[in-house]
């Protein structure tokens, strides 16, 4: 049995960013182990669909800490370890390998597993999924020798994915459920935008298509559900992830979409808290609880709890955030669009530089921006956080300063 006073049970971002904290914040060798199932050290996940799938960035490149740099710390971490048994009221977790952790502070990031099709053929072999280093570097090889390909899913990874394989001159259609693109957060006038972007570039959009049984490898054969077949060299799948909680299943963990945590991240156990996509957070700006798949929070997550463990507690209290990098286009959206009433486009929605702000009676509660100045950038976290009422005339109007339009 190994004693520990901080556990980071799962090394992916959320790991990553905490140990970098605790280590500001001046942990002592020995203070702290991470235990992960992979085989690398925590690294970001947000180029396994962008740079490091275009073969720009290498393992190395995406590492958030070096390897020395743990053993510096005097952090002990446990690659391919998995941990099958857990008594969260004992404070103890065991090692499928036998080995035992008894903490006094653990931190729950396992994370979230990519969501299989739900159809006959969903493991053949040039299908695949994306969650880890090791499936972005199977999509990249399999790329290199492949001619076409389809992508099942116009969420995150479909998007950045489909971008990437079209930019190698790989003949790329998307098969996509709703009838545009990103319809549960963008505005018609912004999935259009999209749209048109991707087929300017060489992108197919088959839409309200679902995939209904996959064959073959090479060419792998796919049925859609309007009876129309694919023929193609791969394909790649982004149909949602799902939580791993399966581990706390009889924990006393309280389970809903997610581990649900207070607004000091700690669960319903004392000296347990979760974080980053497994954790389901109340967000006090929003008066509602959430659970968010995005890099910021991971990152944001895991600064704060390392915070607390080192004495520094404050509730969680932040503004959603996400970004995206696709052909050459990047942008960003804050807060949530969900119950807005009005929205309004500063800047021609037609070019490449334009933002979206979305308001609930003349609050701000989203905004979206791409290649825009950065005071709009700066605006937007900041009304959504404090509720400021604004103007939607003077903030339509982009011939005005962003900062007229605050009331
Ligand atoms: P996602 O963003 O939730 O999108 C999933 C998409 O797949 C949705 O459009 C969904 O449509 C569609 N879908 C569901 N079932 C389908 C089916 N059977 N056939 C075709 N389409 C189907 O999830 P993701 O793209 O798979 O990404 C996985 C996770 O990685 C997410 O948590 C995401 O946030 C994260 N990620 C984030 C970024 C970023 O922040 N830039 C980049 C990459 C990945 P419906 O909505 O109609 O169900």
């Amino acid at each position: 049995m190994t004693a520990i006073k901080h556990m980071i049970l799962g090394g992916g971002m959320v790991a990553g960013y905490a140990a970098k904290e605790l280590a500001a914040r001046g942990l002592k060798p020995g203070e702290l182990a991470i235990v992960s199932a992979d085989d690398s050290l925590p690294y970001e996940r947000p180029p396994l669909s962008k740079s490091f799938l275009a073969g720009k960035d290498t393992e190395d490149t995406i590492l958030i800490n070096k390897p020395d740099w743990y053993s510096a710390q005097g952090i002990n971490v446990k690659l391919r370890t998995t941990i099958d048994r857990v008594d969260l009221p004992a404070k103890r977790v065991h090692a499928a390998s036998g080995d035992a952790f008894e903490f006094q502070n653990l931190l729950i990031a396992t994370g979230a597993r990519a969501r299989k099709l739900d159809c006959p053929g969903n493991d053949l072999p040039n299908l695949f999924y994306l969650r880890s280093m090791d499936d972005s570097r199977k999509i990249r090889a399999r790329a290199a020798a492949s001619k076409s390909a389809v992508v099942i899913g116009g969420g995150f990874i479909g998007m950045e994915v489909a971008s990437v394989l079209s930019q190698q001159n790989i003949d790329t259609s998307m098969v996509i459920p709703e009838d545009r693109v990103w319809s549960r957060i963008f505005t018609p006038a912004l999935s259009e935008f999209f749209e048109n972007y991707y087929r300017s570039r060489g992108a197919k959009l088959l839409k309200k298509e679902t995939v209904a049984s996959l064959k073959g490898s090479e060419p792998l054969e796919i049925t859609l559900s309007s009876g129309r077949k694919l023929s193609c060299d791969m394909a790649v799948a982004g149909v949602g992830a799902i939580p791993e909680t399966d581990l706390f299943a009889k924990s006393g963990l309280v389970i809903d979409n997610g581990i649900l945590v207070n607004e000091y991240l700690e669960t319903s156990q004392p000296g347990v808290s979760a974080a980053g996509d497994v954790a389901n957070c109340p967000d006090s700006i929003f008066g509602k609880r959430r659970r968010v798949e995005h890099w910021d929070n991971a990152v944001s997550q895991g600064q704060h709890w390392a915070a607390i463990a080192a004495g520094d507690r404050r509730p969680f209290v932040h503004v959603p955030y996400f970004f995206s990098d696709v052909f050459d286009l990047s942008y960003e959206l804050w807060g949530d669009p969900g119950g807005a009433t009005q929205t309004i486009t500063r800047g021609d929605a037609k070019s490449s530089s334009f933002s979206v702000w979305w308001l609930r009676q003349n609050r701000l509660v989203a905004a979206f921006a791409m290649n825009r100045p950065d005071e709009e950038r700066q605006a937007a976290p900041q009304w959504i956080e404090s509720k400021q009422s604004v103007s939607a005339d003077r903030l339509a109007d982009d011939k005005l300063p962003i900062t007229t339009a605050a009331n």
